[in-house]
């Protein structure tokens, strides 16, 4: 494994209190950076960062509890990450969600609202950390996104329409922001086990099926040719790949995680 020593940079990860988020988080300390994470549960942040401490004893650690659609909590979180570490090194714009829906059962509201989430969550979050973000020696953001981009799926229309629009603002973002030397990129996710992936389990799995049958079961129906959904960590690694200067030639693109579930050339 490629070691890279990341002691001095911070890293800042939105929704950095459940699954790919704070394995990520975890990530980013093994390598020795100072991490800050966000999320809108005060008790899901704070058991994150229990665990994160209880894993890595000098943690350089901070969760703020922030909505990343509300601009004064972000900016809020903003300001307490410069009191605290004084420079953003990398940020990922990790928060959020999918939304199940049909173009027949989508209302206006909730157009406007995963629309509102899919955009916001970058450009609120990008707003507030850029003026830091261009202070540091080598800066980076990496968006989480979703292999709907390019892949959409009809009962997914208003997540992948706006996946499609947010592969088009990561590279918009990518060539305004290369000149003041801060790359942006994203990853294409397919199927990542999480906190959202439990939650639709538990409120669809028949006669109480194990999480490991019903997931198995859907990777199989859903043909995905690594045959098993992805694990937050492997989301993580290439999320620390396109952040660090491991990929220092990189901008305006995007890794796919989606264990070949892409159909696409
Ligand atoms: P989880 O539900 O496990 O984690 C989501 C994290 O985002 C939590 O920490 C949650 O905390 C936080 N969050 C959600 N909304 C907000 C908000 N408005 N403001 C601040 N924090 C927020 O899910 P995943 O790890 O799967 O999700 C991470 C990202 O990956 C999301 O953007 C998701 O859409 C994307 N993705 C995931 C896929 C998958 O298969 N897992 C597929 C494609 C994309 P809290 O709820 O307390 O705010």
């Amino acid at each position: 494994m490629i070691q890279i020593d990341l002691t001095g940079q911070v890293a800042v990860i939105t929704g950095g209190s459940s699954g790919i988020g704070l394995a990520t988080a975890e990530l980013f300390l093994r390598a020795g950076a100072s991490v800050a994470i966000c999320g809108r549960d005060a008790t899901r942040l704070e058991a994150a960062k229990a665990q994160l401490t209880s894993q890595f004893a000098d943690a350089q650690l901070l969760g703020v509890q922030c909505d990343v659609l509300d601009a004064k909590d972000v900016e809020a979180f903003a300001a307490t990450v410069s009191e605290r570490f004084g420079r953003v090194d990398m940020l990922l714009n990790n928060a959020g969600q999918g939304r199940v829906s049909t173009f027949a059962d989508t209302t206006d509201e909730a157009w406007r609202d995963e629309l509102d989430l899919k955009y916001f969550s970058i450009i609120r979050p990008t707003r507030a950390f850029l003026p830091m973000l261009r202070d540091a020696p080598a800066p980076s953001i990496v968006c989480v996104n979703s292999l709907l981009a390019l892949q959409p799926e009809p009962h997914m229309v208003a997540t992948s329409s706006a996946r499609a629009g947010v592969l088009s603002l990561v590279k918009s973002l990518a060539t305004e922001l290369a000149p003041q030397r801060i790359r942006v990129n994203s990853i294409l996710i397919g199927i990542v086990e999480s906190g959202q992936w439990r939650r639709r389990h538990a409120a669809q799995a028949q006669d109480a099926q194990s999480w490991e049958a019903w997931s198995a079961e859907l990777a199989r129906k859903k043909n995905i040719p690594l045959g098993r959904f992805g694990r937050p960590e492997e989301a993580a690694q290439a999320l620390f790949y396109l952040a660090t200067n491991l990929s220092s030639y990189t901008t305006g693109s995007h890794i796919d995680v989606s264990g070949g579930f892409a159909r696409h050339v």
